[in-house]
């Protein structure tokens, strides 16, 4: 049997077609009509006013950096628990990061640490520049009151999505909370390009003066004319067209990764010790990753169950190591991070794929009742 992935690619006819429908019409560079569709039927799926399609969610994130004119010496508050791009292009902005932790309750941004943290900072005469607040696993943050912390501070709020695209908020799509919302289309995520971003804003200059940043800020005249410092962040035509055809399977891929938590839930329950990521009342996730975490009494620790499951072939994870542990992020502050660090310590990502098959869940089945014994 192959390899089981923790969240491998999962496509369909319909994006091979799109494929070589942008292949034959030789639109085969960073734009074309497959980008301005995609654009169009991204910002309709998530209800924002405008969109701009870009080669990762790591460019994504770093334009919605400069959209809002952070740079050196700014600080910008991030989310403690994620990957590492939320808090890299912080970095590449020369602004500081300084780091948020999260609540055990919803494994997302705490807002009480986030009120804790704004007023720290304010009484210092030193207010962030911005807040990447992140939806983690597919979950959204607890956006009501995070975004009346920022706005009680004036402090612009920038969703990193990448990991919750078709989850909602409060009935509403995620990607529109903040002020910009980022999605990506890494080979990982629910839905893929293979690599790629979206920047959402119902501002729709930002996202016009997005698309120019992406393209070198080139002035429209014939000859290249530069005012801007610009970068080569457009997504490729051929890569929209995939987009595109993922996009159209987005409600079935969140079905498929949903079910895939029941399935978890029926071959856990009564587990010791076992714990899943809880679904906050405020919203729907997608699940994009079902996760949980070994308590004191679980028959298996954390370590005992990721070597259970690679010996048999499985792709099992722990949760991100949290940005204050990291030794490229040692200097920096940090509210909170114990949650956190327990978080790293004891939770595991188990295979989520929205094409896992019945013969993959049988085998990771048997791994779980390997690891949780007569537990179970
Ligand atoms: C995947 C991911 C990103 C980066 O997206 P890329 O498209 O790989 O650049 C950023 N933030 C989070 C939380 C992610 O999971």
């Amino acid at each position: 049997m192959a390899r089981i992935y923790l969240s491998p690619p999962h496509t369909s006819a319909a994006e091979r077609e799109l494929l070589l429908d942008a292949f034959d019409s030789n639109w085969i560079a960073p734009l074309g009509p497959h980008v301005d569709a995609f654009e169009r039927e991204l910002a309709a799926a998530v209800g924002a006013r405008d969109a701009a399609a870009l080669s990762s969610g790591t460019a994504a994130l770093h334009l919605a950096l400069v959209l809002l004119g952070i740079g050196q010496g700014d600080e910008v508050f991030v989310s403690d628990l994620t990957f590492v791009a939320s808090a890299n292009v912080v970095r590449y902005v020369g602004a500081t990061p300084v780091f948020i932790g999260s609540d055990p309750k919803t494994w997302t941004l705490d807002p009480d640490l986030l009120v804790e943290a704004l007023a720290d900072r304010a009484k210092r005469g030193r207010l962030p520049r911005a807040v990447i607040v992140v939806d983690l696993y597919g979950q959204c943050a607890d956006y009501e009151r995070i975004v009346d912390a920022c706005s009680r501070h004036d402090v612009p709020l920038v969703q990193d999505a990448s990991e919750s695209l078709g989850a909602t908020y409060n009935g509403r799509p995620a990607g529109t909370q903040g002020a910009i919302g980022i999605f990506s289309f890494n080979g990982n995520k629910i839905i893929t390009t293979s690599g790629g971003g979206m920047l959402v804003s119902n501002r729709t200059e930002w996202v016009v003066a997005a698309r120019k940043l992406a393209s070198q800020a080139r002035e429209p005249a014939l000859h290249y004319e530069h005012k801007l410092l610009g970068y080569n962040y457009r997504l490729s035509n051929l890569l929209a067209a995939v987009g595109r055809g993922q996009l159209r399977s987005l409600a079935e891929r969140v079905d498929a990764r949903r079910a895939n938590f029941e399935w978890y839930r029926t071959q856990l329950a009564g587990a010791d010790g076992w714990e899943f990521m809880s679904e906050a009342s405020y919203g729907r996730s997608n699940r994009w990753l079902t996760c949980g975490t070994l308590g004191p009494k679980a028959p298996i620790n954390q370590s005992r169950i990721l070597a259970l499951f690679e010996s048999e072939n499985i792709e099992c994870r722990p949760v991100w190591k949290p940005m204050h542990l990291q030794p490229l992020y040692a200097d920096c502050a940090c509210y909170g991070g114990d949650v956190d660090q327990r978080l790293f310590e004891t939770g595991i990502c188990l295979p989520s794929g929205s094409n896992l098959t019945d013969d993959e869940r049988a085998k990771i089945g048997r791994v779980l009742a390997t690891g949780f014994g007569s537990s179970q």
